[in-house]
């Protein structure tokens, strides 16, 4: 299960920020005015889960162009998060998402530099880790995620991942159709750095456009090679001193 978030739907409403941090109890803040357009969140958080982007661009002959995004946790199918979790805090779940177990989590802070997103954060004055459950208690009870259920456009639609794929490629096609050539998917890629994931998104522009990583790797991919290689030069290493005691005697 997962979400598929068609950015040229939304209009910035924020109704999924707002929705998400009630039924999750998120904390309120103290925001300023961040001279981000509309954007004072400015991005995730241990206490913005969904967070909608504001992109001003042009202004020039081609007129303005405003794009809105609403991001979220990938729930990457190879997570460095749980990865290196070394609590057994982060677990994946049975819909295929990834959550943090708050009872279990020490506050140690290794997924927070094992997100290649920069997603997971420890919270303030508590030290825990918290990010998007995509609503795991909801979808327990056979209810969609808040955000989903909040968005006025179905900007964020929430399913199965083989029923939204098709939809998306299709609204992609539709887009591109009309002339939107800059239309295209992210996050969808089984083969990409982190194996793909269980919430991708319809992009109007470059990612790095909307502070998405362009080519995300997981920190954690090489580490099954590393340990080989250790274990190899390990085992030369006996080896020649084995040699060495040999020789000596
Ligand atoms: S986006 Fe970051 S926090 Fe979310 S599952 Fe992937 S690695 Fe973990
Ligand atoms: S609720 Fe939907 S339309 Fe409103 S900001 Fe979120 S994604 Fe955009």
């Amino acid at each position: 299960m997962g979400f598929f978030t068609d950015t040229s739907l939304c209009i910035g409403c924020k109704a999924c920020e707002v929705a998400c941090k009630e039924w999750n109890r998120v904390p309120a803040e103290q925001r300023s005015f961040t001279g981000h357009s509309y954007d004072n969140t400015c991005g995730l958080g241990a206490n913005a889960w969904r967070h909608v982007a504001f992109i001003e661009q042009g202004g020039g002959e081609d007129g303005l162009r405003w794009l809105m995004s609403s991001d979220v946790c990938k729930h990457c199918n190879h997570a460095g998060c749980l990865d290196v979790c070394p609590t057994g805090a982060l677990m994946r779940t049975e819909f295929g998402t990834v959550v943090v177990q708050e009872d279990i989590c020490n506050g140690c802070g290794y997924c927070v530099s094992a997100c290649p997103f920069g997603v997971i954060e420890r919270r303030e004055g508590d030290g825990r880790a918290w990010k998007c459950t995509l609503c795991y208690d909801r979808l327990r009870g056979d209810l969609e995620p808040a955000c989903a259920q909040a968005c006025p456009t179905k900007s964020i639609q929430f399913g199965a991942l083989d029923d939204l794929l098709p939809l998306a490629r299709g609204r992609v096609e539709t887009l591109q159709h009309r002339g939107v050539t800059d239309a295209r998917l992210y996050g969808t890629g089984p083969d990409d750095g982190v194996g793909g994931g269980h919430a991708f998104f319809l992009l109007l522009d470059e990612p790095e456009v909307y502070g998405l990583p362009p080519d995300p790797v997981v920190p954690t991919r090489d580490l099954g090679r590393m340990w080989a290689s250790a274990a190899a030069a390990a085992v030369v290493l006996a080896a020649g001193v084995l040699g060495a005691v040999r020789g000596w005697r």
